[in-house]
């Protein structure tokens, strides 16, 4: 089953999903970002364009090819769409200070019954990339009992075509997609810079 089949399928047995798909393709681009952040704990930042902000989780091991692993995902603040372009020194002083990079960009695809601010409110998200170093189907659940204001959820490859145990796509493929550059590369033309 390739990646045509299986969207077919999908739009086939959804009835809600063309319908919405129509609309957000007239308001928005389903915007996708992951930066890896080197802050005072490296983590990945998840981001997806829902309602016109990019809807934002944390998440320590960074995303996973591998359909067992579970892992943890931190929500944070909504970033503006603006924000997806970023990368650069934050300074150590600030809110977030380290470096950013942008690890993986481009567009998902609401694969949820419900439209994507309906899957937010329920904790349930399930959105398809087709990235440069991550595709295929993603889950996002919120654990249950979590904070208000830090609710933590779970971040899983769906078992389709694209998972492979074997890919780890955070270490072999740690640069930037937008420069080529790794966080180390940013920060040693940093400092000779400043030098
Ligand atoms: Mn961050």
């Amino acid at each position: 089953m390739n990646l045509k089949d299986y969207r077919k399928k999908r739009n086939f047995n959804s009835t809600t999903e063309p319908l919405e798909r129509k609309k957000d393709n007239r308001r928005h681009k389903n915007l996708f970002v992951i930066q890896k952040h080197k802050a005072t704990q490296l983590h990945y930042d998840f981001r997806i364009e829902i309602d016109h902000v990019l809807v934002s989780w944390a998440v320590p091991k960074g995303p996973s090819t591998d359909p067992k692993e579970k892992n943890l995902a931190i929500r944070t603040e909504d970033h503006p769409l603006e924000y997806a372009n970023f990368e650069g020194i934050i300074p150590e002083d600030q809110y977030g200070g380290g470096t950013v990079i942008v690890w993986d960009k481009g567009n998902y695809e609401n694969q949820a019954d419900v439209n994507m601010s309906e899957a937010l409110r329920e904790g349930k998200i399930k959105i398809w990339l087709k990235e440069k170093k991550i595709q295929g189907g993603y889950h996002l659940i919120r654990i249950k009992n979590t904070k208000k204001n830090q609710e933590q959820w779970l971040l899983m490859k769906s078992k389709d075509n694209e998972a492979d145990a074997r890919r780890n796509p955070t270490a072999t493929q740690p640069e930037s997609v937008i420069s080529n550059m790794t966080i180390e590369q940013i920060e040693k033309n940093d400092e000779k810079n400043n030098k």
